[in-house]
């Protein structure tokens, strides 16, 4: 005989912990990949989202329990079963919302990163170390959803730059830009970074939107939805997205 504890999903369904009460130490306000804020009961009925199943007296070391799509107690679909359902209807249509279909990509990455690593024997895999990495990996995962991937290999003119590929999909008038935080490059020099970055874009005859993806998973970046809003903007000429993955270090 036992107990079930309760399990905690950050809204876009990351699991933080299936033992919400037995080990409340490894609970969080935020969700560490994606920033997301989490919960431990069905938002609709108010009842307790089901986790690891105790049984008296043994210490269980299965693996976790896959997070539940629906509520089994009221029937209604938890909140990160709408964006994946909304996801696959996108592509269905074919139409794609492309600020809602990069979201998920970026959502996603360092997810993916951490997957890599985790490879049959210890085999080699594409373990993402620095900048080149994050654009030769973020490349093969826009390869998904679009057709004409342009890469723009360029030197930015900030001292002591190197060479860079941001890529333009043409079809789309956008471009995705992409950075990774290291000990030379936080909140600071970022943000002076990319502000440069985006009046060079603004000139851009291509570009209609311009998408920064910045890579922190060491954590540089103290407040990064400050920096995000700080960057963002709806210019007629030219939309600027900014979007700081992993938050909530
Ligand atoms: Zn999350
Ligand atoms: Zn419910």
């Amino acid at each position: 005989m036992g107990n079930y504890d309760v399990m905690q999903v950050c809204l876009n369904g990351h699991q933080i912990t299936e033992n919400y009460l037995k080990s409340p130490q490894f609970r969080k306000a935020f969700c560490t990949t994606c920033g997301q804020s989490t919960i431990h009961q069905c938002p609709s009925c108010g009842s307790d989202i089901k986790g690891a199943y105790h049984y008296e007296r043994v210490i269980s070391l299965g693996p976790s329990a896959p997070v539940p799509d629906i509520c089994e107690y009221c029937g209604e679909d938890f909140p990160w079963r709408e964006k994946k359902n909304r996801l696959v209807k996108e592509l269905k249509e074919n139409k794609g919302d492309n600020l809602f279909i990069l979201d998920q990509i970026f959502d996603k990455f360092h997810l993916v990163v951490k997957q890599l690593r985790q490879r049959y024997n210890d085999r080699e895999t594409l373990d993402v170390g620095d900048e080149y990495d994050v654009q030769d990996l973020l490349h093969s995962l826009l390869v998904i959803f679009y057709d004409d991937i342009r890469p723009e290999e360029w030197t930015p003119s900030y001292a002591g730059a190197s060479s860079r590929t941001d890529f333009l999909l043409k079809d789309e008038n956008m471009v995705i830009e992409v950075k990774k935080t290291r000990k030379t490059l936080k909140a600071r020099q970022l943000g002076e970074e990319l502000i440069i970055d985006i009046a060079r874009y603004k000139k851009h005859p291509d570009c209609k939107l311009l998408y920064c993806f910045v890579y922190d998973p060491d954590g540089f970046i103290v407040n990064p939805k400050g920096l995000e809003n700080d960057l963002n903007s709806d210019d007629q000429e030219m939309k600027v997205r900014v979007k700081i993955i992993p938050k909530g270090h």
